[in-house]
């Protein structure tokens, strides 16, 4: 109903990649990291870094309905990990390049990141600014042709092995929302600091690490727009963040359903299938009508980024849903694995400890239901 046989054939080409080059590794990356630089440079060379970039960075110029075709297929992937990785390369740290950088920006940094020579992360969050992004701290001070940087960022994903971080600052003590400036920083500038890769609960594959900036001097033409506008910028560009995660979750709760259904089809007790208890089936049930729920949402929202209209409450309704939705799914579906689904060797404790994040991560649950009781006017 929505896709032609181009849309059918990016996702079959999505599909071949994660079946090949990501699923099989998965388990491996979950051990160690997930290399970005090679996983990339191969996204890169196949177009899947800048779907609706412009043509001239090395993108291609495809509508919303393209992105929703790649982003759902990056839904399959076995380790929540990944997608996140990639999604900030493509959804969270070059939207405000590509529509607010310079032509130097594009050409030096964004053209790098659609080809996967340059590996990206964002830089917002730090120990005292997480849902209250306002109170961050970290700050940069015009000197000559150069803003000098200090600070430090907390929880960032792609952080220890990024060639730039797209990054947040404070550029001026004046209250209200027009004091902060988004810089494209380099990493390989003297005065950047990066810790080892923080031990978390689950999407053990991404690099999540702390950044420090000491009198780092960057180069004033990587500020992105306008200084003191980055704060308004940042605002924009979380939209894509939060979007991104909606396909890839509605994609991942149906795969953990339907494995959970080949389990307890086979799986006896009481002298039957596990199946063959209505409560259970109901509660499946209960799950996928959610799921088309939440679906059905996604392709509103991209109805409307595709009239460019305003879908701030829209995205941010599908947040709150998929935070919920992916996390409840995984942990009924454990439930209904049972034993084995409390080992770590089988493929639902890893759901279950990868889905936990997106109520958190990229603005909370709570933030965003602020956020839409905000446009609301309640
Ligand atoms: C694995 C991982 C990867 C991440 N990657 C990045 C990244 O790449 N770049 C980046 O900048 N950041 C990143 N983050 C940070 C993430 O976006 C923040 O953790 C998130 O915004 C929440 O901020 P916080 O952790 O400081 O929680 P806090 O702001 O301390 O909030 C704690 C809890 O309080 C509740 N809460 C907050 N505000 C309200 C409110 N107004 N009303 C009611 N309840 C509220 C929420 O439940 C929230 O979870 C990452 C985090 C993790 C864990």
């Amino acid at each position: 109903m929505y896709f032609n046989e181009e849309h059918d054939a990016l996702r079959s080409m999505v599909a071949k990649f994660v079946d090949k080059e990501i699923n099989p590794k998965v388990d491996e990356w979950e051990e160690t990291t997930t290399p970005l630089h090679e996983l990339f440079k191969k996204m890169g060379g196949l177009g899947l870094l800048g779907i609706t970039y412009d043509e001239k960075y090395g993108g291609q110029g495809l509508d919303y309905w393209f992105d929703l075709v790649f982003l759902e297929e990056l839904g399959h992937i076995k380790a929540g990990g990944v997608p996140m990785a990639i999604g900030v390369q493509t959804h969270m740290a070059t939207p405000a390049i590509h529509q607010w950088g310079s032509e130097y920006l594009k050409e030096t940094y964004l053209k790098q990141a659609i080809a996967g020579d340059m590996v990206t992360a964002i830089g917002v969050t730090e120990s005292g600014a997480g849902s209250d992004v306002a109170s961050l701290k970290t700050r940069a001070v015009r000197d000559g042709d150069s803003y000098v940087i200090n600070g430090s960022k907390l929880f960032i994903t792609n952080g220890s092995q990024a060639d730039f971080v797209t990054l947040l600052t404070r550029t001026s003590d004046k209250p209200g929302y027009h004091s902060y400036s988004l810089f494209v920083v380099p990493t390989n500038l003297p005065g950047f600091q990066v810790s080892k890769k923080l031990d978390k609960l689950g999407r053990r594959c991404s690099d999540t690490a702390e950044l420090f900036f000491e009198d780092m001097r960057v180069p004033a033409e990587n500020l992105i727009g306008e200084e003191n506008e980055g704060f308004i910028i940042q605002m924009k560009q979380f939209q894509h963040e939060r979007f991104y995660s909606l396909p890839a979750n509605y994609v991942g709760a149906r795969d953990t359903i339907d494995m959970t259904v080949d389990y307890i089809k086979q799986r006896m007790a009481f002298g039957k299938p596990l199946i063959e208890n209505q409560v259970l089936r109901h509660r499946l049930v209960d799950w996928i009508t959610q799921i088309e729920c939440l679906k059905q949402l996604t392709y509103h929202i991209v109805r409307m980024k595709m009239e460019g209209l305003n879908a701030t409450k829209e995205i941010s309704m599908g947040k709150v849903l998929a935070g919920e939705l992916g996390f409840t799914v995984a942990n009924g579906c454990l439930q209904m694995f049972g034993g084995t689904g409390y080992i770590n060797e089988s493929l639902i404790t890893r759901n279950f400890r990868d889905t936990r994040l997106t109520s958190i991560g990229g603005g909370a649950t709570e933030v965003m239901k602020d956020v839409i009781a905000r446009i609301e006017g309640f």
